[in-house]
């Protein structure tokens, strides 16, 4: 069997790179992979026998800049033009504890196939022939859409617990969904080690896995054995419900996934409760934000699925310009009712917030007092103009005219 054609492979310094280090290096993992099922190849990554600092050297000698981004685990990094490509040397666990590994540098292609995770993850190809060496069946479980681990799951499991969300997430991008009952349970029964895992690296992971195109089977699995508490200490009581509706949602109206979006409908909906799941994630302080922007107006006794979210005077355009264009589309996806959402879609699709035209320096020049009351008439301007729906310039020049700023009112 061999590689399909593939545009990466024709990555300008590719090349070059392979004859720097002298034939001596296959692609592996995710490229492979991804080249066999047709599906676009994002990262390279290339495993070789030499060891680390013989990879540095030879690139260097071959003016190709390198960077050591994890040398002492045997991964450097090429910087070429159209991307990254990581060369990592052939290893073998020493010991593992479920958390981090000790590793020894190996010349061995079986045995670092034998440590990667699944079946599909551990097939190689020689960047000269193309040929694949497929030491554990992966080929034919990729045919099958099956996602195995290498071994048995629950050892594999225990060398590594973050290979549970690692399974799940393959599991949406590419099975068929039929697991292997073994397997399964083994995830089950260890998901509790979760929780002893770095926050940084759980919530990467999830993300990844709420990034797929479609992970309401997986997630939905995760939910129902209780997975997930493991993950995020608090869920929305109907997260399965509103997750499924989501993506339905966003297949209707071709929009692409978004990790936050899914995220936001497995939180609970009260933004305390969300903002302390979000900051046990760790997560950055950029997306704690955009998942606060996701739940506008729900208060203490607003929980629930929101559908009630927009009625009345609330205008989905006075959303977008309080936040953005993004996360209040992601709030009309997640909490309003079927009969609005069309609606709401199209009055957010092509707009763009408006500037808001009158500064505080208008006002004085008006006759308003310089002072605390500037920047509370301005705000209140503010909302009458968002409230009817960003008028121009000369309504709010009537509507200033309109004020009184005499002194003592
Ligand atoms: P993608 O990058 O498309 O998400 P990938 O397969 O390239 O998928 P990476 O996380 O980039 O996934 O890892 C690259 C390879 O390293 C995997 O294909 C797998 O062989 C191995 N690998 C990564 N993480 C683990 C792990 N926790 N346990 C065992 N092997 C792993
Ligand atoms: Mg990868």
């Amino acid at each position: 069997m061999k590689l399909p054609p593939s545009e990466w492979i024709e990555r300008r310094g590719l090349a070059a790179l392979i004859a720097a280090l002298d034939g001596k290096a296959r692609f592996v993992g995710g490229a492979v992979r991804d080249s066999l099922l047709g599906v676009t190849v994002k990262d390279v990554d290339i495993a070789t026998p030499l060891l680390p600092r013989d990879v540095m050297e030879r690139l260097k000698a071959a003016s190709i800049k390198v960077v050591p981004t994890g040398i002492d685990h045997g991964t450097v990094t090429a910087v070429l033009p159209d991307g990254p490509v990581e060369i990592t040397t052939l290893r073998r666990d020493v010991s593992t504890d479920g958390r981090r590994a000790t590793v020894a540098f190996s010349e061995n292609w079986r045995e670092d196939a034998a440590r990667r995770d699944f079946t599909i993850n551990a097939l190689f190809a020689d960047p000269e022939t193309l040929e694949i060496s497929d030491y554990f069946g992966g080929l034919t479980d990729l045919e099958q859409r099956q996602i195995r681990f290498i071994g048995s799951a629950a050892e594999r499991i225990a060398e590594d617990h973050l290979r549970i969300m690692r399974y799940f997430r393959f599991l949406a991008r590419f099975g068929l969904h039929d697991l292997e009952p073994e397997a399964f349970r083994a995830c089950v029964e260890a998901a509790p080690k979760l929780e002893l895992l770095s926050r940084e690296r759980v919530a990467d992971e999830l993300l990844k896995l709420l990034a797929t195109d479609d992970p309401r089977l997986a997630v939905g699995k995760m939910l129902d054995t209780g997975i997930f508490d493991h993950i995020i200490a608090d869920t929305d009581e109907l997260a399965s419900v509103l997750l499924d509706r989501l993506v339905d949602r966003e297949q209707v109206h071709a929009i692409v996934p978004g990790a936050v979006r899914r995220l936001v409908a497995l939180l609970p909906k009260q933004r305390d409760q969300a903002g302390a799941v979000a900051k046990s994630l760790k997560l950055s302080k950029k997306l704690q934000r955009a998942i606060a922007e996701r739940l506008p107006t729900l208060t203490d006794d607003q929980t629930g699925p929101g559908a009630d979210l927009f009625q009345g005077e609330n205008d989905i355009r006075a959303l977008a310009y309080r936040t953005s264009v993004e996360a209040a589309r992601d709030v009309a996806l997640l909490f309003v009712d079927d009969e609005s959402l069309s609606d709401m879609l199209s009055r957010l699709k092509g707009w763009q917030s408006p500037h808001f035209p009158l500064t505080g320096g208008d006002l004085i020049e008006r006759g308003l007092k310089p002072g605390p009351i500037v920047a509370r008439t301005l705000a209140t301007i503010e909302q009458a103009w968002i409230d009817n729906g960003f008028p121009d310039e000369k309504w709010l020049a009537n509507y200033v005219d309109g004020l009184d700023f005499t002194p003592g009112t």
